[in-house]
């Protein structure tokens, strides 16, 4: 099937695919000429790369939010230039129908594996499916993937919010050690990432350059904090400190728990849901759930961080910040020397 006639069927015209192209390129760094490659991979029908979608401990929300993505189009585009042989949630088929799809897929071989959910550690009773642990079918599915790519936060690292439960659920690299694994965390996932990494992967056959987290540095290498909205009222020691109190309304939240000192993403430049908007713009401190300590170390979430990192091995209470602050009219360039010396010390540890 022609890619070209789909998106035509879409009302996407060559003008807007071309850009889309071109903008995926330009989020991996590549020079402009890449996004020919990017174009002519996705519209290479004939080579429909099949995918295989596992879902371990989950609630389905990254799916959700790639089919519910608001401009359709664009998950359209990847899923329509994919086959996708194996999902839980979306395919038509069930029982050994579905298993021997994935069956036969692992046997072809030179798939796409997504990975949603983590994989109970504590006893594989936690999360079987058709009668296997999960564990298992990871590891057997795993086996001849041409890329893997786990996507949110229950999937990558210390297994997001199932990682907390009696289940001990984990991500991905903590069973896969043999091959390279791309996260993408958040919770749930940011459609727009998956989309520019599969057309990436398609057209140059590699995983984007990534972190030590293997996050791809497109969109985790910089700290929110640094380009937050709300950072001048941080600059100025103008916090939350009552949700009842319209006329704190804009300022930071760093108080509230917002964990964007510690967090790299780039959630405040490229917003959520086509732009709509993102967790700090609407009010709502950042969880952190892009990052290693997503939601173990970083929850209660709404509660502030007890101290601040200054350092490798200095930290601060934010108690003695918060009362300082109550009395000091200089308190803003104090709580902003603590942030500079928080983000210098985040940028070493990377
Ligand atoms: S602490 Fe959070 S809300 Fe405050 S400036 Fe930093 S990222 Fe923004
Ligand atoms: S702003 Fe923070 S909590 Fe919200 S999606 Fe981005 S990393 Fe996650």
């Amino acid at each position: 099937m022609d890619i070209l006639k789909e998106l035509v069927a879409k009302e996407i015209n060559r003008r807007d695919f071309t850009k889309l192209c071109a903008a995926v390129a330009a989020v991996f760094g590549m020079p402009k000429a890449f996004s020919k490659d990017i174009a002519f991979a996705a519209e290479n029908a004939m080579k429909k790369p099949a995918v295989i979608w596992l879902e371990g401990q989950d609630c389905a929300g990254c799916s959700e939010s790639l089919l519910a993505s608001i401009n359709p189009s664009v998950a359209e585009i990847v899923l329509d230039t994919l086959s996708i042989r194996y999902h839980e949630t979306i395919m038509a088929g069930s029982g050994y129908v579905a298993e021997k799809a994935r069956e036969d897929t692992i046997k072809e071989g030179g798939y796409v594996l997504v990975v949603e959910g983590s994989i109970p550690t504590a006893d594989d009773r936690f999360c079987m499916i058709a009668e296997k642990p999960f564990r298992e079918i990871l590891l057997e599915t795993a086996k001849n993937a041409a890329v893997i790519i786990a996507v949110g936060s229950c999937a990558t690292f210390s297994g997001g919010i199932p990682g907390a439960t009696p289940s001990k659920g984990r991500g991905v690299t903590h069973f896969i050690k043999d091959k390279p694994v791309i996260n993408l965390p958040s919770c749930p996932l940011k459609p727009s990432r998956l989309v520019a990494t599969v057309m990436y992967f398609l057209a140059s056959g590699k995983a984007p350059e990534m972190d030590k987290y293997g996050r791809p540095l497109a969109f985790y290498s910089t700290l929110l904090h640094e380009n937050c909205p709300r950072r001048g009222h941080f600059e100025r020691g103008e916090f939350v400190t009552d949700w009842n109190d319209s006329g704190q309304r804009e300022y930071c939240l760093l108080l509230k728990g917002c964990k964007g000192p510690k967090t790299y993403t780039d959630c405040a430049q490229v917003w959520w849901n086509d732009g709509a908007n993102f967790c700090i713009n609407a009010g709502a401190p950042c969880s952190g759930c892009s990052q290693p300590e997503f939601y173990n170390v970083f929850s209660p979430l709404y509660e502030k961080q007890q101290t601040f990192n200054i350092g490798p091995n200095t930290t601060v209470n934010l108690d003695t910040v918060g009362r300082t602050m109550m009395g000091v009219a200089g308190a803003g360039v104090i709580v902003h020397g603590l942030g500079r010396l928080a983000s210098k010390s985040n940028d070493e540890e990377e």
